[in-house]
C-alpha cells in the first residue's frame, strides 16, 4: 500500500456563500450545499437567520445608492437566509462559476442561477466576488468561533 499525504490541507481560501430568501422558500438549500460538497469543498460555517436591515445594507454596501438597492435590502431581509462558508482551492472563483452570472437568464445551464432562476432580483444565491470580499463578508456574518477547524477524512482523495 501507498501512504497518501495531506499537503493540500494547507489550502485555506474561503468564500462566503448565502442562499437568499427565495432559495430558502423554494427548498433549494440542500441542493446548493450538495453541489459545493460534492465538488470537494469543505463546509466550515453554516447558519440560518433573518438578516437585519443593517446587516443586509452592510453586506451590499458597494451597491448603496444604486436604483435597485432599496429593493435588494427589502428582499434580503424578507425571510430566512442560509449563510455558509466553504473552504478549498480556488473556492472564490470556482464558486462564482458554479453560481453563474448575476442575471439567471444569462447564466449557462448547469450553474445554480440558471438551473433554478429567471429574474435578477430572485437569483437564489450570493457568492463572494474576490478573496478580499470573502474575508470582509465572512467577518460580517460570522464570529470566529462559529467557523469549524477540522480536516475532512476525504481530503487526500480530493487533493493530490
Ligand atoms: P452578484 O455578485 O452576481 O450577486 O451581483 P452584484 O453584486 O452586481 O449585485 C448584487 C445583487 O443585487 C444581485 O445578485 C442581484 O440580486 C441584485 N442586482 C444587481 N443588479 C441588479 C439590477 O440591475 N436590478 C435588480 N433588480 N437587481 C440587481
Ligand atoms: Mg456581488
Amino acid at each position: 500500500t501507498t501512504t497518501v499525504g495531506f499537503a493540500a490541507s494547507a489550502v485555506t481560501e474561503r468564500s462566503f456563500i448565502m442562499v437568499k430568501p427565495d432559495g430558502v422558500h423554494r427548498g433549494l438549500v440542500g441542493d446548493i450545499i450538495k453541489r459545493f460538497e460534492q465538488r470537494g469543498y469543505k463546509l466550515v460555517g453554516c447558519k440560518v437567520l433573518v438578516p437585519s436591515r443593517e446587516l443586509a445594507a452592510k453586506h451590499y454596501a458597494e451597491h448603496d445608492g444604486k436604483p435597485f438597492f432599496p429593493k435588494l435590502v427589502d428582499f434580503l431581509t424578507s425571510g430566512a437566509v442560509v449563510a455558509l462558508v466553504f473552504e478549498g482551492k480556488d473556492v472564490v472563483k470556482t464558486g462564482r462559476t458554479m453560481i453563474g452570472a448575476t442575471n439567471p437568464l444569462a447564466s449557462p445551464p448547469g450553474t445554480i442561477r440558471a438551473d433554478f432562476g429567471i429574474d435578477m432580483g430572485r437569483n437564489i444565491i450570493h457568492g463572494s466576488d474576490s478573496v478580499e470580499s470573502a474575508m470582509r463578508e465572512i467577518a460580517l456574518w460570522f464570529r470566529a468561533d462559529e467557523l469549524a477547524d477540522y480536516t475532512p477524512v476525504a481530503t487526500a482523495w480530493i487533493y493530490e
